[in-house]
């Protein structure tokens, strides 16, 4: 390692043991940031202590626990991995999960797709996992060209990158039409899910003629095809069938049944992204599934808690197609619920959130028993959005205040509470709180 890297990683292993041991705080990105200042390639260097190479985890929705899932699943097979857990996804991020520990077999790193550029040409990622895009934060991400572009010109600096891909984007089709090896997985049947009212990329990426679909899971995602120039889903390599949706998901691919008892189609995506990933670099079927049975996150996906008697579940939703998958769940739950939507808009939010009126609230309205409250710094905006779904919302200005509406409605319910970005760690400092009151 030359002089310069050597100084920015000392540098920042001393910030780290300072923000460990004085503030209390858990490193993921400020050691990334020093390291970046003093030596603005040190990412280079770094990257050299994996022995075996790098997956690079990316997609607008569900990095965090696909990148985890992909981690654990090589840790099981019996390698020490290096992996960015508590999804610090910039350039910063992946320096500091880098710069502690002599070297390990694989990196596992959730990358930000506007940060690819910067990432890729210096990590250089045996593989990329693609999962998605849709559209979020227009206002820091900007419109999904740009995002498309970011990746496309990442990839090309990096040849030889393998792109594990989800082929029923035609997003991310159209950024593996540019790239030489390619791995393409999806669902190869209708799942009969409810249809958005709001859906991105309708135009063939490579000629502007409308897509035609066999069948449409949720979003832009299904088996596409373009009638003018041929542009279409890929043959799958690995590909999802007979899937169950109810009491947990349930899957086959080829041969290798998977089953979680979380839920969601998205959660499908995300299991069959991992499930190829892991597979492509040796894993075998059994150690993922054993992987998928020992997954309880505690990262605010998904997190279930118990306040008082009250389940509560946790999970973030930060653009229409986040939402629209979150409502689908709860829609699905039988039992009787509340549910508080926070919607704040920092800046890592995106300080423009017009795409509430992106997101199908129309079909909670058709929940008779559904006790609805807003929240968040833009909870007036959420309101009157949520008014023109019919759909009539309390405000409410905490998690607590909305533990305690829930328990003083006359039937029990079960209390779920959506947040976008910045709301997400607050609202789950709450609810860590109020179950250890207990
Ligand atoms: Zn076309």
């Amino acid at each position: 390692m030359r002089l310069r890297s050597l100084l920015a990683v000392f540098a920042a292993r001393g910030v780290s043991w300072i923000e460990r041991h004085f503030l209390h705080a858990k490193a993921t990105s400020m050691p990334g940031k020093i390291a970046l200042r003093i030596d603005p390639h040190v990412l280079g260097p770094l990257a050299g202590k994996l022995k075996k190479g790098s997956i690079a985890v990316c997609g607008t929705n569900g990095k965090t626990t696909t990148n985890n899932l992909i981690c654990k699943a090589i840790e099981n097979s019996g390698n020490s991995v290096l992996c960015n857990r508590a999804g610090a996804n910039m350039e910063s991020g992946v320096v500091t999960a880098l710069l502690f520990g002599k070297e390990a077999d694989w990196g596992v790193m959730e990358v930000d797709e506007l940060s690819t550029p910067l990432v890729f040409p210096a990590l250089k990622p045996s593989y990329m996992v693609l999962l998605n895009i849709f559209r979020d934060q227009l206002d820091r991400c900007g419109e999904i060209d740009t995002v498309m572009q970011a990746i496309i010109s990442a990839l090309e600096k990096t040849p030889e990158t393998v792109l594990i891909y989800n082929a029923d984007d035609p997003f991310c089709s159209y950024i593996a039409s540019h790239v030489k090896r390619t791995i393409p997985f999806g669902i190869l049947e209708d799942l009969h899910l409810p249809q958005n009212r709001v859906v991105g990329g309708r135009f063939c990426m490579k000629c502007g003629t409308m897509l035609e679909y066999d069948y449409h899971q949720y979003g832009q995602l299904g088996a596409f095809h373009c009638p003018q120039c041929g542009f279409q889903r890929a043959p799958l390599a690995f590909a999802a069938t007979q899937v169950k949706l109810s009491g947990g998901i349930s899957f086959q691919v080829g041969d290798n049944l998977i089953h979680s008892h979380y839920s969601g189609a998205y959660m499908v995506y995300n299991l069959l992204a991992a499930f190829a990933a892991s597979q492509t670099i040796g894993c075998d079927a059994e150690t993922f599934q054993q992987t998928i049975d020992q997954y309880h996150p505690k990262n605010g996906r998904l997190q279930k808690f118990a306040v008082h008697g009250t389940s509560v579940v946790l999970n973030l939703a930060k653009n229409p197609t986040g939402f629209n998958q979150n409502m689908s769940l709860l829609l699905q739950d039988p039992d009787p619920k509340t549910v508080y939507f926070i919607i704040n808009d920092h800046d890592n939010d995106g300080n423009d959130i017009s795409w509430l009126w992106d997101v199908d609230f129309e079909w909670l309205a058709q929940e008779k028993d559904l006790v609805v409250y807003a929240g968040g710094h833009r909870m007036n905006d959420l309101q009157v959005r949520l008014k023109y779904a019919d759909i009539s919302a309390q405000l409410v200005k905490n998690v607590a205040e909305a533990v305690k509406l829930t328990q003083a409605l006359p039937q029990e319910r079960k209390l779920y509470v959506l947040t976008n970005y910045s709301a997400l760690a607050p609202a789950q400092r709450e609810l860590h709180a109020l179950s250890s009151q207990e």
